[in-house]
């Protein structure tokens, strides 16, 4: 494979493995999230019941209270209201912390929901890249029988990586670039080589 498809699979696959660690996330998340609704909503009927129990006890106390004249059962009245009171209000408390709740784990589900489409959009876009290649590749023009370079190499004194050459005359090295040779005079033919 080219480099630059190497490349530009290796960056799809880094976005992937983004996608993937955001999924994972998103989903522990919706899990912190969705375990205490379960707890609220136990908590939100819990308080309701005693809260009505107690205030249904407490308007007992208060008719008690009327008939008998006594200072006794408007205490029980009193406290009763005011505890049924606070065990209503806790259970309004408790229902809005589920409303919140069950909120962000509709958000959080739509979260985990765009970094799986995103993942998919990913995979997707990586294998038409990779049929595309495929395809580029399979229908490359073929390659020239004889590379040019080789040509030049087969006419062409031997030329050494370190831009020397060795002279056909006299066998010194001498410069690649060189017309005539510095040791023998000899003079040479420059076939610069073509880059392919
Ligand atoms: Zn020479």
């Amino acid at each position: 494979m080219a480099q630059q498809t190497v490349n530009v699979v290796d960056a799809l696959n880094e976005r992937i493995l983004m996608a993937d660690e955001k999924i994972r996330a998103a989903e522990a998340r919706l899990l912190e999230v969705e375990a205490p609704i379960g707890r609220n909503a136990l908590s939100a009927g819990g308080n309701t019941l005693l809260g009505f129990v107690v205030i249904g006890c407490g308007l007992l106390f208060v008719l008690v209270a009327i008939v008998s004249s006594k200072p006794f059962p408007a205490i029980l009245a009193v406290v009763s209201l005011v505890y049924g009171g606070s065990r209503i209000a806790a259970a309004k408390e408790r229902d809005a912390e589920m409303q919140r709740l069950r909120e962000e784990a509709s958000d959080v589900r739509r979260a985990v929901d765009k970094a799986k489409a995103e993942r998919a959009r990913l995979l997707e876009e990586r294998r038409e890249f990779l049929l595309g290649e495929e395809h580029r590749l399979r229908n490359q023009a073929p390659a020239p029988a004889v590379p040019q370079v080789a040509v030049v190499a087969a006419i062409a004194p031997p030329v050494a990586p370190d831009d020397t050459m060795e002279c056909p005359r006299c066998a010194e090295t001498i410069k690649a670039r060189a017309k005539v040779c510095r040791y023998c005079g000899h003079e040479l033919v420059v076939l610069a080589p073509t880059g392919g």
